[in-house]
This record gives structure tokens, C-alpha cells and sequence, in this order.
């Protein structure tokens, strides 16, 4: 039945077990132009065979994605991607060992794209961006149907991303999709894999996810002739899909940056009147703290949870989209976050990639007046 709003069948998704029998099934839906979702160690994608047209336009409309944010291909590793890249000799060569480094895993290198990569995977913009799950569904699938799989991840486009089924299902379950239930898998990592840039023997990270750029510096000092430049800066090496807002939740987030005012007078005459505000301001907000570190003023919000109680930097990358789902289903006028941002781990980037872009603004608080 065709939905008036777009061109999109609205019908019911089907979702499957994990069987080696349903692998093959979807396997087959992949090649007949379905579309599927399923889970990896990042987060879920949705994805489609590379070489339908109409499967991938098809990506783009379910999720709104914007049509100059291409898609990141899922291949099995370095020899099934070759056929998609158009490498010189050293690149082809730094590529092998970042393939046999990281892959499989949360990395997804972008290259030079050959001629056979159909161009509205990639928006016409000359490159490939690959990555090879560790995921045995997703890696079945591919090895079942033998093409490559464009998959974004799977959620409305600038929206939090989904790292369990029931997130998937919120969004898709009233689409035509079919999805993979891997006995209520969640995604390991929490977040988005790492983009890379590879060209002319130099690496430059597109955007921040699970491997860090430390991970990336120590890869490189074991070679001679490769190394990590900084180009985020440079107009045509932004990924295209990094400079919109992103992974929002339904209620504003603003980052919570708590300050301490020396004693002052005019302010102590007033301090009454500066705390009824604060906790006005407060007390229709929730709370999402790092380390325990606001845990004594907790009673000042509606409500109060912590990503990581003990401080624990891959424990909060793992529970920062699930808050952010669970937050979605709570009535309150906003969500603050406490800005961790300044604690040194080697995560810090990874996941402060993510709360930049899904907040709207920073606000200051003086612990005076809490
Ligand atoms: P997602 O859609 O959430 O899976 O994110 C995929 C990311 O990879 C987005 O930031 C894209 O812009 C980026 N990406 C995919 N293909 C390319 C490419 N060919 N060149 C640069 N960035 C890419
Ligand atoms: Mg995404």
C-alpha cells in the first residue's frame, strides 16, 4: 500500500532469528532488492546490495538522509573490497595492512573509488568508504549473496543511532525492512566505527567512533612512509554526513558546565532569588552524569543517570545511546549532560564527537547557588 506522505511501502517488518537457514533467506532478499537490518559491533545498519539502484535510493527515503551523505559499503575484508577501490601501488599496500590491522572491526577506510561503484552509494564523490563487521549474521549474509552491502546505520537521519532491537524496532517496525533478531544482541562498542581517510600515503581521521587516534598513531610508527595528518579542516575531506547536527534526542541537550563564583556581594544579597531560579531552571531537567561527579545534587533534577558511576570511559561510550533512547520515552523539558569533556582518556574524542553534535548549546552553573 503506498503511503501518501512518500513513495515508501508502510507495510509491517518482518524480523528473524539468527539461523544459518534465515542468512541464506535474507541473502536471497538482499539480491531481490529488499532492504535489511541488522546488527553489528557498532551500532545497527540498514543496508542494501550496492548494485540496485532502487534499493539504494530506497535507503535514502526511509531514513531522510540527506542525498550528499553517501553510505558506508560492509565487505568481508581487503580481498572482496579491492574490486571497489583504485589504488596506487603504496596505497593499495598501506590499505592491505590497515585491513589486516583493524579488520574486521570498528574502522571504515575511505579510498579512491574504482569505476564498478555505482554512484549513488558513494554520491558521486570519487571515494569508497569500506568496513568489514565483526558481526556473524551480517558477515554471513554477504558471503551467502556475494555483493557488497551499503549500510548506513539504522535510524531516521539525524537521530540517535540504534545499538539494540528494540531501538530498531521503534523506527522501522511500520516499514517494509527486514530485520535480524540475534538473540537481542547489543552492540559491544556503543558508538559509530572510526572514518579514515587513506590517500597518497597519508590517514586522516573523517570522524571520531570506537578506534582512537592513538590506536591510529601506533599503527602508523610501526611503518616508515605512512602517517596520521589532521584535515578535518580542509573543505574536501569532511565527510559529508559530519556536519549536521546528528544523533539527537527528542528534548533539547545542553551541555552542563558547573562553575564556582568567588564570594561577591551583590550576588550573596541576591542569592536567594539567583537559587530559586537555578532550581526552577533544574527541576524539569534530567540529569546524565560521568564519574558520579554531580551525584550530590541529584535531587536537584527530575531525574539523574550516570553513563559510567566509577568513571569508566568505554562504559559510558556503551550506555550513551541507550540513555539518550531511554530519555525519549520520559516527559521532561530537557536533558542536561555534565561536561566531562575536559577529563584526558584516550575515548575522550570518540565519544564527545557524538554529545557535540547532539547538543544544542553549553550552560553554566554556579555551584554557589546549588
Ligand atoms: P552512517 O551513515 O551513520 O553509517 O555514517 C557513515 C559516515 O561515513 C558518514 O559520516 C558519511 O559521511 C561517511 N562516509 C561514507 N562514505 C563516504 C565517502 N565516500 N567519503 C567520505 N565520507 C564517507
Ligand atoms: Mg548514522
Amino acid at each position: 500500500m503506498a503511503n501518501i506522505d512518500s513513495e515508501i511501502d508502510k507495510l509491517e517488518c518482518k524480523i528473524y532469528s539468527n539461523t544459518d537457514e534465515n542468512m541464506k533467506k535474507l541473502a536471497d532478499k538482499i539480491l531481490e532488492g529488499e532492504l535489511i537490518i541488522f546488527p553489528t559491533e557498532t551500532v545497527y545498519g540498514i543496508g542494501a546490495n550496492i548494485f540496485d539502484e532502487k534499493a539504494i535510493n530506497e535507503i535514502f527515503s526511509i531514513k531522510n538522509r540527506p542525498k550528499n551523505n553517501p553510505l558506508i559499503v560492509h565487505c568481508l575484508g581487503y580481498y572482496d573490497s579491492k574490486p571497489l577501490t583504485d589504488l596506487n601501488k603504496k596505497d593499495d599496500y598501506w590499505f592491505k595492512l590497515l585491513a589486516d590491522n583493524f579488520w574486521p572491526g570498528p574502522l571504515t577506510i575511505v579510498v579512491k573509488a574504482s569505476k564498478i561503484l555505482p554512484v549513488n552509494v558513494n554520491c558521486n564523490s570519487g571515494y569508497v568508504a569500506i568496513r568489514s563487521p565483526n558481526h556473524k549474521s551480517i558477515r554471513s549474509i554477504i558471503q551467502y549473496s556475494q555483493t557488497p552491502i551499503a549500510a548506513p546505520s539504522a535510524n531516521m537521519s539525524g537521530k540517535v543511532s540504534s545499538t539494540c532491537l528494540d531501538h530498531v524496532k521503534k523506527y522501522f517496525e511500520s516499514y517494509k525492512v527486514n530485520i535480524i533478531n540475534d538473540d537481542d544482541y547489543i552492540s559491544i562498542y556503543g558508538i559509530e566505527s572510526t572514518v579514515i581517510k587513506l590517500e597518497d600515503s597519508e590517514i586522516s581521521i573523517l570522524r571520531h567512533g570506537f578506534i582512537t587516534e592513538f590506536d591510529l598513531k601506533l599503527f602508523c610508527n610501526k611503518f616508515d612512509n605512512i602517517k596520521l595528518v589532521d584535515k578535518l579542516n580542509l573543505i574536501n575531506n569532511i565527510s559529508p554526513g559530519q556536519i549536521n547536527s546528528h544523533y539527537c534526542p527528542n528534548k533539547p541537550l545542553y551541555i552542563l558546565n558547573l562553575i564556582s563564583y568567588p564570594d561577591d556581594m551583590i550576588l550573596n544579597e541576591k542569592k536567594e532569588e539567583i537559587c530559586n531560579v537555578t532550581d526552577n531552571y533544574l527541576k524539569n531537567s534530567i540529569l546524565i552524569d560521568f564519574n558520579s561527579i554531580c551525584f550530590e545534587y541529584k535531587d536537584k533534577f527530575l531525574g539523574y543517570v550516570d553513563l559510567s558511576s566509577n568513571g569508566d570511559y568505554k562504559e559510558a561510550m556503551f550506555n550513551l545511546y541507550n540513555v539518550f533512547h531511554q530519555l525519549n520515552d520520559i516527559n521532561c523539558d530537557k536533558i542536561l549532560i555534565y561536561n566531562f569533556g575536559n577529563i584526558e582518556n584516550i575515548y575522550t574524542k570518540s565519544i564527545w564527537d557524538k554529545i557535540n553534535r547532539a547538543s544544542k548549546d553549553s550552560i553554566f552553573i554556579p555551584i554557589n547557588f546549588l
